[in-house]
């Protein structure tokens, strides 16, 4: 019932470890009892529904992150929500077919609607799994807003995957700063949906933002909608970066799942309650 990457369904297989555990595969018994048990950590992959240049899919960040979540649910144990692909791509412009965007303030508003849900659940560990950087401002405010809102009930944070670790980020960047559909996201495509890259249409576009003081919706700055030189990508690239990825988020989880507020309860527990 749950659609792995066929990427990630053999990595599980080829190392022996159980089932990635996608909550939309349980039913509500199964979620109430996961939701509840004692050091379970929730992930939401947050992805984007936005054109990726002539060769990539318009889900290649929801892609990302849905299999990055799913590999190191598998690793670590951690529960996956159902991912969200409908996000903030405005900076993306009207300029190419595929892009469809939320703005900041639905998505907010959204974010805080989907953790007081989780928080109903009884969920009380929670990460949010972003793979795309136009989302990054507006995830900002919604998480200050949810550890303010759920103070003492929910423990939350935001992943960047692109920035998981210092070494990713190297990886990511060194085409493009300012990157998008890019030679690292190619290559993780290449391995994880193969048959979704179009590799004929590939054509590199080069970063135009350096030394700007400005900042530049994509319409201003790329002729084809990417920038970076995917046509230098490849799988065998790409499995290597993935496998650094999950196994970073993995080990975040695992310090998630036994994480507690640097300070005891007696020191805030007595707050007056705040919504932001
Ligand atoms: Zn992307």
């Amino acid at each position: 019932m749950s659609h792995l990457s066929p990427a990630v369904q053999s990595l599980i297989q080829e190392k022996g470890l159980p089932d990635s555990r996608r909550l939309d595969t349980l039913a509500w018994p199964e979620v109430g009892k996961a939701a509840s048990a004692p050091d379970s950590v929730l992930l939401l992959p947050i992805g984007a529904s936005e054109q990726h240049g002539p060769h990539l899919a318009i889900n290649t960040d929801t892609a990302i992150a849905q299999s990055l979540c799913d590999y190191a649910s598998s690793l670590s144990g951690a529960f996956v929500a159902p991912a969200m692909p409908y996000t903030v791509s405005a900076g993306h412009t009207t300029k190419w077919p595929g892009t469809f965007s939320l703005s900041h303030e639905t998505f907010i508003q959204t974010m805080a609607e989907w953790t007081a849900w989780a928080v109903s659940m009884s969920w009380t560990r929670v990460l949010w799994v972003n793979s795309h950087f136009g989302n990054d401002a507006s995830l900002r405010v919604a998480l200050d807003k949810a550890r303010l809102t759920h103070l003492g009930q929910l423990q939350i944070g935001l992943v960047t995957t692109f920035q998981i670790s210092e070494d990713v980020w190297k990886d990511f960047s060194s085409d493009a700063e300012d990157l998008h559909a890019n030679k690292a996201e190619t290559d993780l495509m290449l391995f994880l949906y193969p048959d979704s890259v179009d590799i004929t249409t590939i054509e590199d576009d080069p970063d135009r933002t350096e030394g700007t003081v400005f900042s530049y919706p994509v319409a201003q700055t790329s002729l084809n909608g990417l920038t970076g030189s995917p046509s230098q990508a490849s799988a065998e690239q790409g499995r290597e970066l993935f496998l650094k990825m999950a196994s970073a988020l993995a080990a975040k989880v695992e310090t998630a799942k036994t994480e507690s507020p640097p300070l005891p309860p007696e020191q805030w527990s007595a707050l007056p309650e705040l919504t932001s």
